[in-house]
């Protein structure tokens, strides 16, 4: 009999520590999890689920406009914020149920607890006080939002009280420039406030190609959202429900919320991690190999703790590979090349490999764009535009980049990214008999490549 509790044991129920901890039981592991708070972690509790809810919620706004450009009379539309969230709460906690039961199935033995590190192969679990020992362990406990230090940053919120917001303020200033800050702008805006935009940099998203970043940053301000580039907030003073925003532009606004979009940390404070010999890294992430083990052999770390790609289907990949190879004797690591995305901007993107600049810094390409009204804006009337862009390494002709920018790209980006992962030629789309009538057409009859840009090689 071993002296250990368990085979597995995972701190953390979110998405990569789920997957984990399922597929490790599966394969025949003894596995306990603790969960200091709601099983499903950011994506299901305070991330990409409920968000993806309010983009919805939010989308229907345009949606009552554009039917009157089809014959449709509507009447005007009211909003009730406290039914959205009442709504949004029923369905997280189907989902989080859904997690439990799952982890119950396969024989997981669940802690409700703070869990922490006493050493490399011991956790103490802070509600129960007793100890636990475990032959591997998992560190899978996700990240949390950053906000920088400055006058009144306090009185700023973050992406995590967003989904319970007591009312939908009238005014909001959403501070950052990429996936959290624009994702919520256009949601804020989409249901009825005034948003105002402030970011340091000089253009928006800017990780992504920068075509995207001009192009949504177009249609947001179309939409009525107020974008500030190269300013930031310099600080917030309240008075009673007011907030007085002032900017380093010298200008203030007035809002009932601010939303500091601002980038996430790892969560790794307070685990024991140093104490069980896991030393962190300059963000606070815990470093790993391309096994997810850390320096101590014992010990193991998935998801956003790790800071590689902060992407749910990553965290899931990842905790998956763990388990096949820790526990199913096969040894699979996570692929984190060609990793296609979405952002639930308004208009929506979905994006898959290489940006222009990343690919002209590799070699030669010839860039494939197109912009245009989507057939659903013929009638509507609306001023908003798509855009698609195919970048192409002349030598090979492989499409080393699909960027899109328009309703329901992200649906879209994940067929093209099942060819570029195959390692499609510009010439394989070209081949491909277009889907009329649809938007993604434009992805396989883009036939001449933008000129060269002055100096090009
Ligand atoms: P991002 O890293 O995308 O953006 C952070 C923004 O905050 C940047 O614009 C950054 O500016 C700005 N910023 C950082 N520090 C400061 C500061 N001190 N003062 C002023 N501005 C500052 O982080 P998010 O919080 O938007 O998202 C975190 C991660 O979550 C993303 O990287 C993504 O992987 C994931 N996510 C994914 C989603 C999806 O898949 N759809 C949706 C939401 C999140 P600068 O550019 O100058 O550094």
């Amino acid at each position: 009999m071993s002296d250990f509790d368990f085979d597995l044991f995972v701190i953390g129920g979110g998405s990569g520590g789920v997957r984990a901890a399922r597929i490790a039981a599966n394969h025949g592991a003894r596995v306990g999890i603790a969960e200091e708070y709601r099983f499903g972690g950011t994506c299901v509790i305070r991330g990409c689920v409920p968000k993806k809810l309010l983009v919805y919620a939010s989308s229907f706004s345009e949606s009552f406009e554009d039917a009157e450009g089809f014959g449709w009379h509507v009447p005007e539309p009211r909003f009730d914020w406290a039914r959205l969230i009442a709504s949004k709460d029923l369905e997280i906690a189907r989902l989080e149920e859904i997690y439990a039961r799952n982890l119950d199935l396969a024989g997981v033995e669940i802690f409700r607890s703070r869990a922490t590190l006493i050493d490399p192969h011991t956790v103490e679990l802070s509600t129960h006080g007793h100890r636990i020992r475990a032959k591997h362990i998992l560190i899978a406990t996700g990240g949390r939002p950053f906000v920088p230090d400055f006058p009144g940053s306090h009185h700023a919120v973050t992406s995590n009280e967003m989904f319970d917001l007591p009312r939908l303020p009238e005014r909001a200033v959403v501070m950052g420039g990429g996936y959290i800050a624009c994702e919520f702008a256009g949601i804020l805006n989409g249901l009825g406030a005034t948003v105002t935009l402030v970011y340091r940099g000089k253009r928006l998203l800017r990780s992504f190609d920068a075509d995207l970043g001009a192009h949504v940053t177009d249609e947001m301000r179309k939409k009525g959202i107020e974008i500030l580039t190269e300013t930031d907030v310099a600080g917030i003073e309240r008075d009673g429900e007011r907030l007085t925003v002032a900017l380093t532009n010298g200008e203030t606004r007035e809002a009932g919320l601010v939303l500091a979009a601002t980038g996430r940390v790892p969560n790794t404070e307070g685990l024991g991690l140093e104490r069980a010999g896991v030393s962190l890294g300059r963000r606070g992430e815990i470093p790993v190999d391309e096994w997810s083990q850390t320096a101590v052999p014992s010990i193991f770390a998935v998801g956003d703790v790790t800071d590689r790609l902060q992407l749910t289907p990553v965290a899931i990949r990842e905790g998956h590979a763990f388990a096949d190879t820790v526990f199913g004797a096969q040894p699979t690591r996570a692929d984190h090349v060609l990793v296609a995305t979405a952002i639930f901007t308004q208009p929506e993107i979905g994006t898959i490999g290489l940006t222009e600049a990343q690919a002209r810094a590799e070699g030669q390409v010839e860039i494939y764009r197109s912009t245009f009204r989507p057939m659903l804006h013929t009638l509507s009337g609306r001023d908003e535009r798509m855009l698609m862009k195919l970048i192409v390494a002349k030598d090979t002709r492989r499409v080393l980049g699909v960027h899109i920018a328009g309703h329901a790209a992200g649906e879209m980006i994940q067929m093209a990214a099942i060819a570029v992962k195959m390692g499609a030629t510009k010439e394989d789309f070209d081949r491909t008999v277009a889907v009329h009538p649809t938007a993604s057409e434009e992805l396989v009859t883009m036939r001449t490549p933008l000129p060269e840009p002055a100096g090009a090689a």
